[in-house]
């Protein structure tokens, strides 16, 4: 066959792998050990790793589930540059000795299936790539099904009933994520447009499958790939690496107050609001996302305190996991809830009861913030009564 095995993108820190690499590996091991079952094949998980002296993270992959690696270690990819690493990816997914090395396929052309983590690098690299590849790309993806499916379709089939077996089922969830979208990679079989789309690839929401156990008697196979690079690919140049810190402190806070859209009746009073709560609490103050792109006017400074990127919660932002964490005017969409869903206790304020927060709560206070919140500062106050009141 021409298309065979599902090509696991990895990404990591000098050699430790993000959790999102790991959980991606994982569901890629469930789906094929499924395919191979129904199909009676033998196709493989590959993990695809760049680095310089990564060796060891290799060897881990194959403990988390992958059957192979494809691992191209050179000083040049010792940090991610969206340009270069495209090129090689790319050249990794269109070789076909590569994949003679873990499996018999003399006909392979590009990988089946393929994996990419939905964050900052993710993201770029997966529509670099695929570009490259010549297929489609589902973005922001956190369910996978494999299935036969009969497609009726003007373009892709003329109108025709057709069997499309082995498809990637991506779902994504969207209009704010209450709604679920699913998106098929096909290739048309309408012969005026004849062609095909192969691999089907997604990126893949950091938070939402589960890793495998760690098996260090699990066996693979990690092959080499020495990518060659010419002056061109070479022309962006790291000159200086920090990794810089956020002043936004979710880490260490045992307490995060986070605030949505649900502030917009009177939006500088209930920041004032949620600021004095989170100040009460030693909490660390978060937001929705529609926060960060879209700030409400306010005239004091809350735009540039609150209302920025790094204080995100969700897929787009940060994962949080403290001991309590309070969202006020916050509907809960599953972008939001994946970066909150390990904190120990939450608290929803919400007049809807309708609300999906009602259901990723441990109380669901019904009620509007501006009557809540000042009621929860009374109670807090009397139960600190060395913290002066501030007006
Ligand atoms: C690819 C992608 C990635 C995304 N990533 C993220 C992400 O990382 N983080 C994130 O948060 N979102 C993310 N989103 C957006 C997400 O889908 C939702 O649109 C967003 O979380 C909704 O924000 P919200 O809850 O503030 O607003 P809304 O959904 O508008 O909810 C506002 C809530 O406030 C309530 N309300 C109204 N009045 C009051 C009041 N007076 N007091 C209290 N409550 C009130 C309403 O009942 C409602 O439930 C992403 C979306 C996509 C497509």
């Amino acid at each position: 066959m021409k298309y065979q095995h599902l090509y696991v993108v990895i990404e990591h820190e000098d050699g430790k792998p993000v959790p999102v690499s790991l959980e991606m590996l994982g569901e890629a091991r469930r789906l094929m050990d499924g395919y191979n079952k129904r199909y009676s094949a033998d196709e493989k998980v590959v993990a695809v790793v760049l680095g310089n002296n990564v060796r060891k993270l290799c060897e881990e992959l194959i403990f988390y589930g992958a059957d192979a690696v494809i691992y191209a270690d050179s000083a040049e990819l010792l940090h991610t540059r969206n340009l270069i690493d495209t090129k090689v990816i790319s050249q990794i997914a269109t070789n076909k000795e590569l994949a003679n090395e873990f499996s018999d396929v003399p006909r392979f052309v590009k990988p089946r299936y393929m994996f990419f983590s939905a964050d900052n690098v993710g993201r770029q690299l997966s529509s670099t790539i695929l570009a490259e590849l010549e297929s489609g790309l589902a973005s922001d993806i956190n369910k996978l099904v494999i299935e036969d499916l009969e497609i009726r379709h003007e373009h892709k089939t003329k109108g025709q009933a057709m069997k499309y077996e082995r498809t990637l089922e991506m779902y994504r969830p969207d209009f704010s994520g209450f709604l679920w979208t699913t998106i098929l990679c096909l290739d048309n079989r309408n012969p005026a447009i004849e062609r095909e789309y192969h691999p089907q690839a997604c990126s893949i929401i950091p938070g939402v499958f589960a890793p495998l156990e760690r098996d260090a008697l699990r066996r693979g196979k990690i092959v080499d790939f020495a990518p060659k690079f010419d002056e061109r690919d070479l022309r962006v140049k790291i000159i200086n690496r920090k990794i810089v810190k956020s002043a936004v402190d979710f880490d260490s806070k045992k307490a995060v107050v986070s605030f949505g859209r649900g502030i917009k009746d009177s939006p500088e009073e209930n920041i004032k609001l949620v600021g004095e709560l989170a100040r009460l609490l030693e909490a660390e103050v978060g937001i929705s996302l529609p926060i960060s792109k879209k700030p409400f006017i306010v005239s004091d400074g809350a735009s540039s305190t609150y209302m920025i990127p790094d204080r995100v919660v969700g897929t787009s932002g940060r994962k949080v996991a403290p001991l309590l964490y309070i969202a006020a005017g916050v509907s809960g969409a599953m972008q939001h809830i994946a970066g909150m869903k390990e904190a120990g206790f939450v608290v929803a304020i919400n007049p809807d009861e309708n609300s999906p927060i009602k259901h990723e709560c441990d109380i669901f206070i019904r009620g509007r913030m501006e009557d809540v919140i000042p009621l929860l500062l009374e109670e807090l106050r009397k139960k600190k009564p060395e913290i002066k009141v501030k007006k």
